[in-house]
């Protein structure tokens, strides 16, 4: 499951959870995208930050796991890169499937290399509150579409909320409140990263 997870919240852990019984996955790989190409019209922070929030997050699943495939890798994250380390990583042997939103499965199409990452994975789009399941004309067999239980938590809004000085409690696993408050993270004051 890529993202940015900044930070992670309980709809990225929904879905992974529902995903990963749904398919009988063995482990579900969450991997931070290093400077993300869709996402060059902001601030985020720091890839350490949003490595160790997942870290924490997701600790206490056996079948969770966290890479550092991404972020280690300069320049922007595509899927592509990610599914072909993988691959190698895991062996040819291995069957991936990569997760995504319902938003950002929609933008496949416009993706490099379409071909190539319908041959490396099965790509699994979950639903969440306002995206429509719309058909994007995507291969027979290569793509899943399947609802999750209607979580109406994004990264943005925990963001926005901490900025506001409102509560994020229970939106985000206990940790990852108390990470946020330790780094002073999306606060005003804050310097974030700059995408390099
Ligand atoms: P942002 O608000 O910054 O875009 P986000 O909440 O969408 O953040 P991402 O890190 O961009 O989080 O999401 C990673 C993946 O998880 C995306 O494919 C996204 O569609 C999906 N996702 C995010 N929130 C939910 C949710 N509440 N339920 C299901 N899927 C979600
Ligand atoms: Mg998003």
């Amino acid at each position: 499951m890529g993202g940015t997870f900044d930070p992670i919240h309980h709809g990225h852990l929904v879905a992974a959870s529902e995903v990963a019984h749904y398919f009988s996955l063995d482990e579900v790989v969450f991997v931070p995208t290093g400077v993300s190409s869709h996402k060059d019209d902001r601030k985020i922070a720091p890839a350490e930050d949003r490595y160790l929030m997942t870290v924490i997050a997701t600790a206490s699943n056996p079948r969770f796991s966290v890479s550092r495939i991404d972020i280690d890798r300069p320049g922007p994250t595509y899927t592509v890169d990610t599914l072909r380390d993988m691959r190698d990583l895991h062996g040819p042997g291995t069957e991936l499937f990569f997760i995504t939103g319902a938003d950002a499965l929609g933008k496949m199409l416009t993706w490099h290399d379409t071909d190539e990452l319908f041959e490396l994975a099965h790509f699994v789009g979950v639903t969440r509150p306002g995206h429509r399941l719309a058909d994007p004309g995507l291969p027979d067999g290569r793509v899943s579409l399947m609802e999750v239980p209607a979580l109406s938590i994004s990264s943005t809004e925990c963001r926005d909320r901490v900025r506001a000085g409102e509560p994020i409690w229970y939106l985000v696993p206990d940790g990852i409140v108390q990470y946020i408050n330790k780094r002073s993270l999306y606060r005003d004051h804050e310097t974030a990263a700059t995408p390099s």
